[in-house]
């Protein structure tokens, strides 16, 4: 690995604007910002029905601790950069549609946008990050200014259930992965809120949501792939031969991914293990405040992962794996487990942040 970029932390809070304050993604931002080392928050948005609303009154809050005292007399603003000019950094929790519109107008008004949105994720000038695997990525960002003349940037952090599976999978390429098969149990909170009726959900699994195995693909390929010769550069279906399967069961908060893969050089289950367990990278070197000490978290007990017992680990930024053991049809088989919307979108977004301050992409407040 490349060393680490050296930096000093912020000796001002740099100030950041959410925009779908309101959404499940939006309050775990709020609860994760909630005295943050280096960042405060200095706005927040959402959609035209509650501008002008107090945050108390318009959030219906959906996470398990109280929301920030801080936040509830915030007034709630429209999304737009007039709005929130006070703010260096924008974490973008729009659906992808809003997000699609409005992003760039930020970026263009000189903020550093980290988004959750899938709009903008496969973009050929825009980084799709996991701090853990492909930091070099934010090389992109030169690109994407001098390309789209921007004075600030945007990157994006992944689908929810692709984050898990890439921090499983990143250990393993070492080994020569092959072929991946991937079947997900998404959990509710994964649809936003409400998300999909609870008379369609409890006693039920769904085995659809659209476009998730679509982005499971595509973006895995971006992730482990190269930034050369100033471009992405995925990796092929030849290359990483990969196929997911997608469903919604009614648990609360955490994917769980079964997983199959091909491993060139055939290392021993122990090797395997030994990899999730050693593995670190550039936020762990670096410290970055959201960054989980052990990134990849394997549980040897035969009944983990299981959600309500592993999506916290780490603080809800680790995954966790388990049940390693031999396929018969590709080489081994487990299953991953992470926390949907803290290392699958809140989580994602700031430490996505935290990474590029330390690599001076974010200024220090004057
Ligand atoms: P959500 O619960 O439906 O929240 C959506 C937020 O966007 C709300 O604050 C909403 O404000 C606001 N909004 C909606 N339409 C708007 C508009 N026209 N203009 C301005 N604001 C608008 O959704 P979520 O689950 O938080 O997801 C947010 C984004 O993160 C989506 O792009 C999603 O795909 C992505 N994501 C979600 C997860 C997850 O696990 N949930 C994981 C990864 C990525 P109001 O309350 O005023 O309507």
């Amino acid at each position: 690995m490349e060393s680490s970029p050296s930096f000093t932390p912020p000796t001002q809070k740099i100030p950041v604007a959410v925009l779908g304050a309101t959404g499940i993604v939006g309050q775990r931002l709020l609860t994760l910002l909630d005295d943050h080392p280096w960042f405060r928050v200095s706005g927040i948005a959402a959609s035209e029905r509650n501008v002008g609303a107090r945050y108390g009154d318009a959030v219906r809050w959906r996470i398990e601790t109280p929301p920030p005292a801080w936040a509830l007399d915030l007034p709630l603003h429209a999304p737009t950069p007039e709005r929130m000019s006070a703010a260096s950094v924008i974490f973008s929790a729009l659906p992808a549609d809003e997000a699609y519109a409005l992003e760039p107008a930020f970026a263009q008004a000189g903020a550093f946008v980290s988004s959750n949105a899938s709009a903008f994720r496969m973009a050929p000038d825009v980084p799709l990050i996991v701090p853990e695997i492909n930091p070099d990525h934010l090389e992109a960002l030169t690109a994407q200014r001098r390309s789209r003349e921007w004075p600030g940037a945007l990157i994006t952090n992944p689908n929810c259930s692709t984050i898990g599976l890439t921090l499983a999978l990143a250990p393993l390429t070492r080994f020569g992965l092959r072929r991946v098969l991937v079947t997900t149990m998404q959990a509710a909170s994964g649809a936003g809120y409400p998300g999909v009726a609870s008379l369609d959900l409890l006693d039920n699994a769904i085995p659809y949501i659209g476009g998730e195995e679509e982005k499971i693909e595509n973006e895995t390929r971006k992730i482990l792939g190269g930034w050369r010769y100033g471009a992405f550069v995925p990796l092929t279906p030849q290359t990483l031969r990969l196929s997911a399967t997608c469903a919604r069961i009614p648990t609360r908060d955490g994917h769980l991914e079964a997983v199959s893969v091909e491993l060139a050089e055939r290392p021993t289950a122990d090797e395997i293990i030994a990899a999730w367990r050693d593995f670190r990278s550039e936020p762990q070197q670096l410290g970055l405040p959201t960054a989980p000490t052990q990134p990849v978290v394997y549980r040897a007990e035969v009944d983990r992962p299981q959600p309500i017992l592993d999506r916290l680990a780490g603080k809800g930024m680790a995954v966790t794996v388990g049940r390693l053991r031999p396929c018969h049809v590709l080489d081994f088989k487990f299953l991953c487990l992470s926390h949907n919307t803290i290392r699958g979108a809140a989580g994602a977004a700031l430490l996505n942040a935290e990474l590029a301050y330390a690599h001076g992409l974010i200024a220090q407040p004057k």
